[in-house]
């Protein structure tokens, strides 16, 4: 049965019936950044973490494994955190370091250096002409920004957007966000198999720890999916907004706000 993100129990008012799922089991803790540690913004260089939210990490992380992954470069997500006990998971988990270990660098995302360079061209071409449009160059995706384009405008970054997939149908592939496109290659990788492959890479695959995975955006889902009856996945967002809507989810809970989230993070760590 399809489960609606307007049905979730709320992980703080439900905070008991989670504390059972936990007991005698040691979270790991992944958790997306954008719209879960810090508030959606217009400019992504301007989504900057609180320092109670730092703290609020900081402290889990004492205390078990936490993870950030991302669609951010790797780089881009440790500057922003500003903590060395984290393992961060950049380009969606291609790219990842671990406190223990250093580098786990995925291979398959090399080899399309020169498209995504291409792609980067032909979007600055077009984008740069239409006001607030926005191009995002990242390590293993480029990313088109629209949230500050004119309602009217904005049929031209989905134009040009589908015209580069259309030249490259085989070899790119589209993630929307949140006023954003992204483009990727394609390859079979989500922040689902990223969290399954993390799980494995880390060795927390283990019968004592139990996964737990937070985050607001379609991406996170392939994420719930994949934790989904080993784990534990939290959706952040309102269940009012007209962008979540009545959207199915693999969640199991939802927490309304980056405040929130923060408090649960607390919670955990106590
Ligand atoms: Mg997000």
């Amino acid at each position: 049965m399809p489960k609606y993100i307007s049905d979730l129990p709320h992980a703080l008012t439900h905070g008991d019936q989670l504390a059972q799922q936990l007991t005698s089991k040691r979270p790991a803790v992944f958790l997306d950044y954008d719209g879960t540690l810090t508030p959606i913004v217009d400019r992504p260089e301007d989504a900057i973490i609180s320092e109670s939210m730092r703290e609020a990490v900081r402290g889990l992380a004492e205390r078990c494994s936490v993870c950030v992954v991302s669609g951010r470069d790797r780089q881009v997500v440790q500057e922003l955190m500003g903590l060395n006990n984290l393992i961060v998971a950049g380009s969606h988990g291609f790219d990842i370091w671990s406190p223990g270990g250093g580098m786990i660098q995925r291979e398959e995302g090399g080899d399309f250096k020169e498209l995504l360079d291409t792609v980067k061209t032909q979007l600055y071409e077009v984008l740069n002409a239409i006001a607030g449009a926005l191009v995002e160059p990242k390590k293993a995706s480029v990313a088109a920004h629209y949230r500050l384009v004119a309602e009217e405008e904005r049929p031209k970054v989905k134009a040009v957007v589908d015209s580069i997939l259309a030249a490259h149908p085989d070899k790119l592939k589209v993630t929307p966000g949140k006023m954003v496109y992204e483009i990727q290659p394609k390859l079979d990788w989500d922040k689902g198999k990223a969290v399954l492959y993390l799980l494995t890479a880390l060795d927390l695959d283990r019968g004592d720890i139990i996964p737990l995975y937070i985050g607001d955006d379609i991406t996170d889902e392939h994420a719930f999916a994949a934790l989904a009856g080993r784990g534990i996945g939290i959706f952040v967002g309102r269940p009012d907004d007209p962008e979540v809507g009545g959207r199915t989810t693999a969640a199991d809970y939802i927490l309304h706000t980056v405040e929130e989230v923060e408090q649960f993070l607390e919670s955990l760590a106590r």
